[in-house]
């Protein structure tokens, strides 16, 4: 017998109709690639997002058809979002940071037909245009008396000029609620780039289950600040989760430098940002010296790449703003998971609460995880057991876009992330299944060893890499970029390790670097920190 309820189905454009109705002079506050602020409210962007949808009409746009995007977080990417997605056709954010090659596959796989773009752009958009058969029209985000500045600019419109004549009222498609909505290319350090293709349903799912207590605890009284890119997977899925609940959202659009976004926290009285932990360090790089604090900020999501135990701290000790630590992927939405305290860890002591808050987290209601070991056994949820991370749910990849075969085995998706999943569900991932480091037999995790030297005062950035070894198999060695100013030893920093690992598991050699390199989503490269040890031998 089926239930007698209406079924009424889960589309993006009732987020932006909801926030419209409930929470329309609630403001978006964007810094622009013009460099000024500007100040807009949901309601605006509701009507201007039905402008776009009829703009994609006025171009013969089918739905289902790909509009990419090569934009910053800014309210015109925000009416994108709801426009394109809400009018049955696929938004396809790209990564400004791919190399060019890449980004011309992308967009060549994708068979993008509008490409939206902001101007810092412009000259990437300039050499794609010959490479990208596909895109039928170039929209630069900006007025018409801004493009005219741009000469080097050919067979573009503004986008002002483009959605201007139309209405801002469009009656949303009932689409399906599995009609896709967005696609997401994983960054692809082996192979070529692989799409996820969210759906309607996925999307409203993710945003409900983000906006939970437990999770960001995303309420009509925060303003938040998405640092992470709206082309980084959705920037986490918090514009739909921020009209979901009618939050105040602040967009901090090129400036992600420390001073910038600092700036722009108190100045709109922040109470919740996110990002990656490359753009907090070079927030936290800015305010140290000069003693500045938060007036506003409460709560803040790192994630992407492990939170190192030390930023967490000086957060919390320093600033008083709780770090809740986030585990995710492309193939997740991306949120799987974030470490929240239960009531009984209250009473615990400070470092017994740390020792949990470093974890990246609980399951949110929706994602199942498990761990596997070498012939597909699960492992127990001990806390100390590794595994293969495993997952299911509504807002998991089953296939990527065009391939014809599922991603999953026997209904689950394996992750690529070696983890541990303690007894009360907190999962701690100690490396990417590539980069576990294998010594002896036995595991050394490289977060862990790399957690340690960013904890040093002198350390800004710390890779830990395998090498090979004669007897070991491979030995860790600890790449390290030192504070500027900073006067330190590879006997001081392996000093550093006593006591705080196993002595097998200290490293064998600190090598000191300029600079580390980082992928297109903030994170160490370590394939390439690989190519640039190639003639490396370890001390014997
Ligand atoms: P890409 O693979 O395209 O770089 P994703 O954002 O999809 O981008 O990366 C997902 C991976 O990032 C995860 O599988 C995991 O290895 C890593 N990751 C994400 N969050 C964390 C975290 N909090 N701690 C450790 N690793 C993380």
């Amino acid at each position: 017998m089926f239930g007698l309820m209406q079924k009424h189905a889960l589309l993006i454009s009732d987020l932006i109709e909801f926030a419209q109705a409930n929470h329309g002079d609630t403001e978006i506050v964007s810094r622009r690639v013009e460099k000024d602020i500007h100040r807009t409210t949901w309601s605006e962007v509701a009507k201007r997002s039905q402008k776009v949808a009829h703009a994609l009409d006025a171009k013969n746009v089918a739905r289902g058809e790909r509009i990419a995007t090569l934009a910053w977080n800014g309210y015109r990417h925000l009416e994108l979002y709801f426009g394109v997605s809400g009018s049955g056709r696929i938004l396809h954010t790209l990564n400004p940071r791919l190399h060019i090659d890449q980004m011309t596959w992308i967009i060549n796989h994708a068979e993008d037909q509008v490409l939206c773009f902001d101007l810092s752009f412009a000259a990437i958009v300039a050499q794609l245009q010959s490479l990208c058969p596909t895109v039928r029209h170039w929209i630069a985000l900006c007025d018409a008396s801004t493009l005219a500045q741009h000469p080097e600019l050919k067979h573009c419109e503004s986008y002002e000029g483009w959605i201007e004549p139309h209405s801002t009222s469009y009656d949303w498609p009932e689409l399906d609620e599995n009609t896709a909505s967005s696609l997401c290319y994983t960054s692809g350090t082996t192979g070529h780039p692989k799409g996820a293709l969210y759906s309607h349903r996925s999307t409203v799912l993710h945003a409900f289950g983000i906006a939970l207590p437990d999770v960001m605890n995303l309420s009509a009284r925060d303003s938040v600040m998405p640092v992470v890119p709206m082309f980084h997977v959705n920037a986490w899925g918090i514009p739909y989760a921020a009209a979901m609940v009618g939050a105040k959202l602040v967009m901090p659009g090129p400036a992600l430098d420390g001073e910038s976004v600092y700036e722009l926290i108190e100045q709109e009285k922040v109470t919740f940002a996110a990002g990656v932990p490359t753009v907090w360090q070079m927030l936290l790089n800015h305010m140290s010296p000069k003693g500045l604090r938060f007036a506003h900020l409460r709560r803040t999501v790192i994630g992407g790449s492990a939170c190192p135990p030390s930023m967490i701290s000086a957060f919390k000790n320093e600033y008083g703003v709780e770090v809740l630590h986030a585990w995710g992927m492309t193939e997740l939405s991306p949120l799987g998971t974030l470490c929240s305290l239960k009531n009984k860890h209250l009473s615990w002591s400070q470092d017994e609460q740390m020792a949990l808050l470093i974890k990246q987290g609980r399951s949110i209601f929706g994602v199942e995880m498990k761990i596997v070991g070498d012939h597909g056994e699960s492992q127990p949820h001990d806390g100390k057991t590794y595994g293969d991370l495993y997952v299911k749910g509504p807002w998991v990849i089953d296939r990527y876009f065009k391939d014809t075969h599922s991603a999953l085995k026997d209904g689950w998706f394996a992750t690529g992330d070696v983890a541990t999943i303690d007894p009360e569900g907190f999962m701690l991932i100690t490396d990417r299944s590539k980069d576990v480091i294998k010594s002896g037999g036995e595991w050394i995790s490289s977060i862990e060893i790399e957690n340690i030297a960013v904890a040093h005062p002198s350390v800004a950035m710390a890779a830990c890499i395998g090498m090979p070894h004669p007897k070991w198999d491979e030995r860790p060695v600890v790449v390290v970029v030192k504070r500027a100013q900073a006067d330190l030893s590879k006997e001081e920093l392996l000093a550093f390790y006593k006591g705080k690992v196993a002595s097998w598991q200290i490293p064998d050699d600190v090598i000191f670097v300029e600079s580390i390199p980082l992928g297109a989503t903030g994170k160490m490269l370590k394939t390439r920190i690989r190519e640039m040890l190639a003639d490396y031998r370890l001390p014997l």
